[in-house]
């Protein structure tokens, strides 16, 4: 007999394009940092949609600003105005410190609006020549999977296959400050950064890195564009993660948590001056700026500005650090990365029983029969980033769930020879 899952996996195999490789879960309902399957088994979701349901699941908040505007108005086009976007973008605005935005609806969409905008801005007010506009960015970067964006990837996966190139990107390596000061030249617009690389394995650049781009930037006549896709809107214990390296660099580029888990909303945020160099009819997109998005984006702005999901980022981070220091101590973890509620784990390929480069996947593998969802990259990497709602138990029940799986002690000091146990259950919803 089949299982409503075996039924659902059997279907997406059949009739859809591989370009996943999903976990074996069929996850249909989900709520705060919980989901359920359609066999009835929970989950803790350790990963948030990368980052895109920091809010958690269903957040009641962003469901009722979703529902009222649902039965008011979803879409115009910006053929005409509508009464939710002057406020949404005022109020992002005035959250990130700037003067004015650009809404689109997907990561990569902010990320080709950013690239457009710093090419426009050298010519019409840097004086770069025609057609000599250069980009620097980042070895090992992860800004999206549009042809323009994998042009500058470094990663062969996302680009084998895909070519012929766009032009015009120039790579350094990333946290090394002298090989961005070398590539840096009159005709450079734009130094293109995570401030923190997410997919990349949560890469945080050394201390004084983005002061330093920040200064030469400045110096150099050059936009810093800081891709707070995935760093940004409070997973790091901050509302930016530039922020917490007391940088402001001239262009933000945000997604993910901004729709709120509930609709792709991204946006650019910039000054009147760089987004000031778009005419009518030069950049869009139907679906930018509709009345839903502005709808729960506005509802994501006033939870952030309360402090409160920030602050618990910063406060549960250092406990999800502190568990995973004591793995990395007892060797079944090699290294651990990151910062607030976000961690780049790289598994011991031997504490799982795999080969070296499929540790990352076989850990996630365990973890979903132990009732815990997290998500490898790049081998032997786990990414940690569950929703910023997460309960304290809850996160502790996953952290020990990770124990568990890498063979290493519980933090709660339960063992994997220790059978099951009330710490081995999933909390009650
Ligand atoms: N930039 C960063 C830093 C990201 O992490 C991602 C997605 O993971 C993107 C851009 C692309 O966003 P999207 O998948 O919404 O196009």
């Amino acid at each position: 007999m089949t299982s409503p899952s075996d039924r659902a996996i059997a279907a997406a195999e059949a009739h859809s394009a591989h370009n996943y490789h999903p976990l074996p879960v069929v996850v249909a309902a989900a709520e705060g940092a919980w989901m359920t399957d359609v066999d009835g088994r929970r989950y803790l979701d350790m990963l948030a949609g990368y980052s895109a349901l920091n809010f958690g699941h269903g957040n009641p908040r962003l469901v009722r600003a979703a529902e009222e505007q649902l039965r008011r108005l979803t879409l115009t086009s910006r053929a005409f105005h509508h009464d939710r976007f002057g406020d949404f973008c005022e109020q992002l605005a005035a959250l990130c410190g700037m003067e004015a935005v650009l809404p689109m609806n997907t990561g990569s969409e902010a990320v080709e609006t950013a690239v457009k905008t710093a090419r426009k801005w050298g010519y019409q007010v840097k004086g770069v020549p025609a057609g000599e506009a250069r980009i620097v960015v980042a070895e090992g970067n992860f800004h999206g999977r549009t042809t323009t964006i994998v042009s500058f990837s470094t990663d062969p996966e996302a680009r084998a296959g895909f070519d012929p190139f766009t032009p015009g990107f120039v790579t350094v390596p990333y946290g090394d400050l002298a090989a961005m000061e070398a590539a840096v030249d009159d005709r450079t617009v734009a130094v293109l950064l995570e401030p923190i690389q997410g997919e990349a394995g949560v890469l945080v650049p050394p201390p004084g890195y983005l002061a330093g781009v920040r200064e030469l930037t400045r110096r150099r006549n050059v936009l810093f564009v800081a891709d707070e896709i995935q760093s940004g809107l409070g997973r790091t214990g901050a509302t930016f993660a530039c922020e917490q390296e007391d940088v402001v660099p001239d262009v933000y580029l945000l997604g993910k948590a901004l729709g709120g888990g509930i609709v792709p909303v991204s946006a650019v945020v910039s000054s009147r001056e760089v987004l000031g160099v778009f005419r009518p009819g030069e950049h869009g997109s139907t679906f930018g700026g509709n009345p839903l998005a502005c709808a729960v984006g506005l509802e994501v702005v006033a939870l952030l500005r309360t402090g409160e999901y920030q602050e618990r980022a910063r406060v549960l981070g250092e406990r999800m650090h502190a568990a995973l220091a004591r793995l990395t101590s007892a060797g079944a973890v090699t290294a651990v990365r990151g910062r607030g509620l976000w961690a780049g784990v790289d598994v011991a390929p031997a504490a799982v029983g795999a080969a070296p480069g499929t540790a990352g996947r076989r850990l996630c593998e365990l973890l979903v029969e132990r009732g815990v969802l997290a998500k490898d990259t790049h081998g032997d990497t786990v990414r940690l980033a569950p929703p910023l709602v997460v309960e304290e138990a809850d996160l502790d029940f996953g952290l020990a769930r990770i124990a568990e799986a890498l063979g290493a002690a519980a933090p709660g000091g339960r063992g994997p020879g220790d059978g099951p146990g009330p710490a081995q259950q999933p909390p009650a919803g």
